[in-house]
């Protein structure tokens, strides 16, 4: 133990804790003590009582885990936090329950433009097809839209569709589709964000979404009013974090705005996470628009709110056949997934972003898609020398056995989210394990195999996708099977699995030395649990909940 300036005490200690410090020299411990925002001794309890002063805070953590915050490695903040005020229907099952809850969400919203429910599932009518007729008989005079969990379907009224414009159907890019009925109308089904695009904007969260859609700002620019009103949403998704014991956010869209009303916050009350936000480039922009990037890298730089990112997608997902992949899809042969930038586009960017000093993070989900990624890294590292440069790939849902040693090779963590893996979580196995086909599972969501190669491996739960909860991931990475018995264990330990929400995110934003452990001198950004995680059994996890998130030394969540 050792500690640096207690003074007249520590602001806050929490005792009687199972400390899990993930700090390799010092694993154990019993209390840990706060002042000025960052850690100040870890030990015993009586090492740590004798720091308390007049005005010190004690928490008492029951006996219960005392571990680092979490660090959010690939989440949507401002629209995930749109979302929870919208219609929850994860669970609703059969015609009479979603008509139920509709409409008691519909008579509690007299003033909702348009009615939106979330996670409805994909067989909430079993094997019949939701169409707008379902939703007409269930609300036939006010708009409503509802979108599966995977967030590439939604279902929406025909009034919804008649005030956007819709329901005669309309042209789209490829991959995005407004099924049509017998009748020459719209059917009811949007598939993807162009098809449903018009019919979210007209809840008037357009700007929620502008980080992912575009990657741009506003136009016009929100009145007072709407900057507010926004600002809310952002708090609301903070709390939301704070709750699952999340101390900072990796964010995966953004732009300007969002880390203006951020900076607004942080000015008025302070921020209850540290949230890192990138540049998103799209395939239409040019590469002189980078300068925004280090603009809001420079602009952004503290321990509570940076940038210094940008945000890539090569390619999109299995369900819809829009990853790329080396060889045909396995229920498709003649088709390979179609990129967002060409191989040769993608080594330009690549060049371009890791000149200028920042890092890079690329939804890659296909194996195709992860080799194009990992080229344009590559390429970068020649063209302008080798550097601790951390470029990030995410999702890595598919991989060869060639493109597996170059994470390690390159320095490229894979960023990976434990919910994700049909069967792990919500998402079902079919169709997604005969698309992948066998030959490919081995080296599906490979977090072994990459880790075991030598690559940092980061965890989290690109929320609203999956349920923000980090311990549901741990879980999920603990508890993980597979497919067939022939495959490789996938699976983490509980120690690997927490270390990939703390020490290794702390890693994937340069903070290794400052966050991510409990260590005397780091930040204070810890959580105490609801019980001893190491001795709770795996089937068990999700039922272990945080008590107390502290961030910067603050409660920033308290459970009632
Ligand atoms: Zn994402």
């Amino acid at each position: 133990m050792s500690v640096t300036d207690a003074g007249d005490g520590a602001d806050l200690i929490v005792i009687n804790g199972r400390v899990l410090t993930m700090d390799g020299d010092n694993p154990a411990a019993e209390a840990v003590a706060v002042k000025d925002g960052a850690i100040i001794a870890i030990g015993s309890r009586t090492s740590i009582e004798v720091l308390k002063g007049p005005d010190t805070e004690v928490i008492d953590a029951h006996g219960g885990s005392v571990i680092p915050g979490f660090i959010e490695a690939h989440m949507h903040l401002f629209s995930g936090a749109a979302e929870l005020a919208h219609l929850q229907l994860a669970g609703v099952h059969g015609f009479e329950a979603l008509k139920k809850a509709i409409r008691d969400y519909a008579a509690a919203h007299p003033d909702a433009r348009m009615l939106v429910g979330q996670s409805v599932d994909y067989t909430v009518l079993d094997d019949e097809r939701v169409t707008r007729h379902h939703l007409d008989a269930i609300l036939p005079d006010r708009p409503f839209v509802m979108a599966a969990p995977d967030h590439h379907t939604m279902w929406a009224n025909t009034k919804a569709l008649e005030l956007a414009g819709i329901l005669k159907g309309r042209m789209l890019g490829p991959g995005n589709e407004i099924v049509m009925g017998d009748d020459g109308l719209a059917a009811g089904e949007l598939r993807e964000g162009e098809a449903f695009g018009p019919v979210l904007d007209l809840a008037g969260e357009g700007r929620v979404r502008l980080g992912l859609a575009t990657g741009g700002e506003p136009d016009p620019m929100p009145s007072a009013a709407e900057r507010a009103a926004d600002r809310d949403i952002m708090r609301r998704g903070l709390a939301w974090c704070a709750r699952h014991g999340i101390t900072s956010i990796q964010n995966m869209d953004g732009n300007l705005y969002q880390l203006e009303l951020l900076a607004e916050i942080e000015a008025e009350e302070g921020l209850p996470c540290r949230v890192q936000i990138p540049f998103h480039y799209k395939n239409f922009m040019t590469l002189d628009m980078l300068d925004k990037a280090s603009v809001m890298a420079e602009r952004y730089d503290s321990e509570w709110l940076s940038s210094g990112m940008v945000k890539v997608f090569y390619d999109g997902v299995l369900d819809s056949w829009t990853a790329v992949m080396v060889e045909p899809y396995a229920d498709r042969p003649d088709w390979v997934g179609e990129p967002l930038f060409t191989p040769r586009q993608f080594i330009d960017l690549a060049v371009a972003i890791d000149r200028r000093g920042l890092q890079i993070a690329v939804h890659s989900i296909g194996d195709g898609a992860v080799r194009a990624v990992l080229d344009g890294y590559e390429a970068a590292q020649k063209a302008n020398g080798k550097r601790d440069s951390r470029h990030r790939v995410e999702h890595i849902e598919v991989t060869t056995p060639s493109d597996v040693p170059r994470f390690a090779e390159l320095g490229v963590i894979a960023s990976m989210q434990p919910p994700h893996p049909p069967g792990a979580m919500d998402f079902p196995l079919e169709p997604t394990v005969s698309r992948i086909g066998q030959a490919r599972w081995p080296l599906s969501y490979a977090w072994r195999t990459l880790k075991d190669a030598g690559a940092h491996v980061v965890f989290a739960s690109d929320w609203p996708v999956s349920p923000i909860d980090p311990i549901l991931g741990i879980q999920a990475a603990v508890l993980r099977k597979p497919w067939a018995e022939s495959d490789p264990d996938q699976s983490f330990s509980l120690h690997e699995a927490i270390a990939a929400y703390t020490v290794e995110g702390a890693y994937a934003e340069f903070a290794e030395h400052r966050k991510g452990m409990l260590k005397s001198g780091y930040m204070a950004d810890l959580v105490v649990l609801s019980a001893d995680i190491e001795k709770t059994a795996p089937a068990d996890l999700h039922k272990v909940r945080p008590v107390t998130t502290i961030c910067g030394g603050k409660v920033t969540y308290q459970a009632r």
